[in-house]
C-alpha cells in the first residue's frame, strides 16, 4: 500500500496541486494552518528527513528553490512565510513521506 503523498504523486487520490517537474510536486494542505499552506513533497517515497543520506541533499535544496518560487507565485514572498519539516513522533509528523509546509499570509508568531 503506497503512502498517501505517493498516491497523490501518482494521481490515484485528487489533491489541489500546484506544480510539478521530475523531483517535486506541490498541493495545498487538506487541513490549512494559515491562508497559505502548501506542501512541497519529493516525488520519489522517503519516509523522513532522518533517512535523507549526503547524495540526497541537492534534493533538499530543490526542494527549498521550489518553495520560495511558491511564496513567490502566492504573493507572500515580501511579507514573509514559514518552511517546516516535522520529523517523529513528538514533533508531530503525521505522514510519513519527506514534506515542507510552505506557510504564511498571517503574522505567525515564535515558535512553540
Ligand atoms: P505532518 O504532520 O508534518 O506529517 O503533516 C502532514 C500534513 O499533511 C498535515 O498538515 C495534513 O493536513 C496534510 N495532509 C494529509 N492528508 C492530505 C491530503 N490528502 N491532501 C493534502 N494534505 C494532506
Amino acid at each position: 500500500m503506497k503512502c498517501i503523498f505517493c498516491q497523490i504523486v501518482a494521481g490515484e487520490i485528487p489533491a489541489d496541486i500546484l506544480y510539478q517537474d521530475e523531483e517535486a510536486m506541490v498541493f495545498r494542505d487538506i487541513n490549512p494552518q494559515a491562508p497559505k499552506h502548501l506542501l512541497i513533497v519529493p516525488k520519489s517515497h522517503i519516509s523522513s528527513v532522518a533517512e535523507l543520506n549526503k547524495e540526497q541533499m541537492a534534493l533538499v535544496g530543490h526542494l527549498v528553490w521550489v518553495a520560495n518560487e511558491q511564496a513567490k507565485r502566492e504573493g507572500i514572498a515580501q511579507s514573509g512565510y514559514r518552511l517546516v519539516i516535522n520529523c517523529g513522533a513528538e514533533a508531530g509528523q503525521e505522514v510519513s513521506h519527506v514534506h515542507l509546509h510552505l506557510l504564511g499570509g498571517r503574522s505567525l508568531g515564535k515558535m512553540g
